[in-house]
Parts: C-alpha cells; sequence; structure tokens
C-alpha cells in the first residue's frame, strides 16, 4: 500500500490525529503551560464565517488545556504553525519527497520529548519532521 493512499493523507482530522500519536506519545501537550495529557479536545469549533466559507470552517485538532485553559493544537510550535496548508497536504508533500527527493539532511531529534525524524529544509529555514509516515 503507497504511503499517499493512508488515511491521513486525505482526511484532515486523520492527519491531525497521526501527528498527534506521534509528537503528543505521551498525551497532548500543551505548548503554553508545559503540562501533560491534562487537555481536552474542543469538537464542532468553527473559524469566523467567510465570504468563500460562510458557516466558518471546522478546527480540526483544537485542545484546551485544564490548567491554563489556553486553546491549541498539534501545530503549535511546529513548522506548519504559521501555514495555512491543510495538515493532510502537508502529509501528502512530506510523502512524497520521501519517495522523491534527495533529503539535505536528516536526522534524529528530541522534539518535545519523543524522538523525531527531521529533514533539514533545503534552505536551512525549518526542519520537515517524518518519522512515523511510512
Ligand atoms: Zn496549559
Amino acid at each position: 500500500m503507497s504511503v499517499l493512499s493512508k488515511p491521513y493523507m486525505h482526511d484532515e482530522a486523520a492527519s491531525f490525529a497521526h501527528v498527534e500519536s506521534i509528537i503528543w506519545a505521551d498525551g497532548p501537550v500543551c505548548p503554553h503551560c508545559g503540562v501533560v495529557d491534562r487537555a481536552y479536545k474542543l469538537e464542532g469549533v468553527r473559524t469566523k464565517p467567510s465570504k468563500k466559507n460562510p458557516e466558518g470552517k471546522v478546527r480540526h485538532g483544537l485542545w484546551k488545556c485544564r490548567e491554563c485553559r489556553s486553546q491549541f493544537t498539534v501545530r503549535k510550535g511546529t513548522i506548519f504553525e504559521d501555514s495555512h496548508i491543510e495538515m493532510h497536504k502537508w502529509l501528502q508533500a512530506i510523502g512524497v519527497c520521501q519517495s522523491s527527493c534527495p533529503p539535505i539532511s536528516c536526522g534524529v531529534s528530541d522534539f518535545r520529548g519523543a524522538d523525531f525524524g527531521f529533514w533539514v529544509k533545503p534552505d536551512g529555514s525549518g526542519r520537515l519532521p517524518v518519522a512515523g509516515f511510512a
């Protein structure tokens, strides 16, 4: 089975669940206060309505910390944080690069407490996580 045919490559909710399972092996980690596994998932939250999305878009992977009451997603603190590109499209790009692009460099890094494979982006501006996508 090709990596591109996996559900997390096409479904936004599944892509968040997949990345969460890699980064948060011990439960969600609040990026604001650092507490582990003390957050609950917020379901059915939508963005503000817009002309393109009159009912707002579903906010996938949204969590709320029981300690500091802050909201966050697994994207916080990663290269995905400031991107408007959907997570499953990021995973598709990473999956394609894994099979076709020569990496500039790679290695294993301690990423929020978990071993996490990465490639350094060609322009050196960040790292692309790759562990667990095969
Ligand atoms: Zn917190």
